[in-house]
């Protein structure tokens, strides 16, 4: 089928971005917004805009009524999700579909899979995808919590089957702690998502996280193309991500990515996706896959010279990927900084009038971003307001590239964490490539 019109079913940069895809392919756009979005650049630079409703996300991003309504009234085609807000709702893809517009995405079974991390484990586990040591299923009781850590051995972590964002999740480093954690992550999760149901999974003590981007057409063809190393995290959240990881070569990547088209082939799995992976002393284990695009997908787009948006909305149309994983090729090096509009020590959000902006450039330099000068960075939403990616022949100098880029760039009149993205580049263990997930914890510990 053809799409003619999409209905950008996100804000900020994210919606940007499927914007620029669709220009380039002679696709009309429709962004849809909350009143404290009216003047946002997304709205501004789609063909179209509808307002969907008051700033608060559960009735505007998130009200699945107000977005199919738009999408009928404009007659889009089709509806991407970005990430966040409905991207990972299984209800909201069926609903699309059922409403006569293709979900650009997943097939709501998938979504509906992956988004129970214990299902996902469990169909990892049957495709013969390797997994962190743990729990079968889901906790039944406190008992059982500590016949399994008894098993797989202290530290271990209580993680919500619904999890998302780092939420309910909680370490017991011994017995002690273990009522503790299994009650804590319980209730975090009932309240943030509505179910309590836990699991336990062993503890890795120095892993990196260690993801690899898919993307599968209707017709049984599904490519990799490579591995992002996403160890750059607080509070289990990415800050800085990579492609490749400095850990692997292109044995480990391939072999990795053999595995895991073999297994998504089976499942039947369409468009893209990521599965996320914690790998220590050389060995990788399956923690979830992620059934949308990701924040930090550009660093893959960098690398292999692919537009990852452009592909989702082909395969979407039903057409063939149209080429295989040998002719997917890895080139140089490209990392990304999340800034955020928040106190670079604190992290405290810092919403506000940006009275100056000015996006750094140049050879290799790309700024994935919604700012402009005299924009308000409104106070209901994620604080992310750019992504600055750049690509290098080498990691050193991408490393280079963003020390200059972040040091050109200029955001006045609100807080970000661009210092502490420069303090980043400019540690030497940094440039070593030698981190885990527990490293950005204990910079930011030092620097304060
Ligand atoms: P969420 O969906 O909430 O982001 P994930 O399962 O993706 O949760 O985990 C987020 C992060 O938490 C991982 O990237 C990793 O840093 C950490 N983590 C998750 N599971 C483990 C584990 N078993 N051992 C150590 N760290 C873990």
């Amino acid at each position: 089928m053809k799409i003619g019109k999409v209905l950008i079913a996100n804000r900020g940069e994210i919606a940007l971005r499927i914007h620029r895809a669709c220009q380039e392919m002679g696709i009309r756009t429709v962004a849809v917004h909350s009143t404290a979005d009216a003047a946002a650049m997304h709205v501004r630079l789609a063909d179209e805009s509808v307002c969907i409703g008051p700033p608060p996300a559960r009735e505007s991003y998130l009200n699945v009524a107000a977005i199919l309504s738009a999408a009928a009234i404009t007659g889009a085609d089709a509806i991407h999700p970005g990430y966040g807000f409905l991207s990972e709702n299984a209800n909201f893809a069926e609903m699309v579909e059922a409403h006569g517009f293709v979900f650009i995405g997943p097939r709501p079974e998938h979504i509906r899979m992956m988004g129970d991390k214990i299902a996902a484990k469990d169909a990892m586990r049957r495709l013969g995808v390797p997994l962190v040591p743990g729990s079968p299923g889901a906790l039944a009781s406190l008992e059982e919590a500590r016949q399994v850590a008894a098993e797989v051995k202290y530290p271990v972590l209580i993680k919500a089957a619904a999890g998302g964002g780092g939420r309910g999740m909680k370490v017991a480093r011994d017995e002690s702690e273990l009522e503790e954690a299994w009650r804590v992550a319980r209730t975090e999760a009932k309240a943030a998502f509505g179910d309590d149901a836990v699991y336990l999974e062993k503890y890795l003590d120095r892993p990196r996280h260690i993801e690899l981007q898919v993307l599968a057409d209707t017709h049984g063809h599904v490519v990799h193309f490579g591995e992002r190393d996403c160890s750059l995290q607080r509070r289990h959240q990415k800050l800085v991500e990579e492609a490749g990881s400095p850990v692997l070569d292109a044995a480990q990547r391939n072999a990795l990515g053999a595995q895991v088209t073999r297994a998504l082939q089976q499942l039947g799995y369409r468009n893209a996706g990521t599965l996320e992976f914690l790998w220590q002393d050389g060995q990788f284990a399956f923690i979830e896959m992620n059934t949308r695009l990701q924040v930090e997908h550009p660093v893959t787009e960098m690398v292999c010279g692919i537009d990852l948006v452009k592909e989702q909305l082909r395969v979407a149309a039903g057409e063939r990927l149209g080429y295989g994983q040998s002719e997917i090729r890895f080139q140089g090096h490209a990392i990304e900084c999340r800034i955020t509009a928040e106190n670079p020590d604190t992290f405290l959000p810092s919403p506000g009038r940006v009275t100056t902006y000015h996006a750094p450039g140049g050879l290799g330099v790309r700024v994935d971003s919604a700012l402009y000068s005299g924009y308000a960075v409104p106070p209901h939403y994620d604080s992310l307001i750019a992504k600055l990616v750049v690509h290098g022949a080498t990691r050193a100098e991408a490393i280079a590239r963003l020390r200059r880029s972040l040091a050109e760039m200029v955001v006045d009149g609100i807080e970000t964490t661009l210092p502490l993205h420069l303090a980043i580049m400019e540690d030497p263990e940094f440039q070593a490539g030698d981190y885990t997930i527990h490293w950005l914890e204990q910079f930011v510990a030092r620097r304060n």
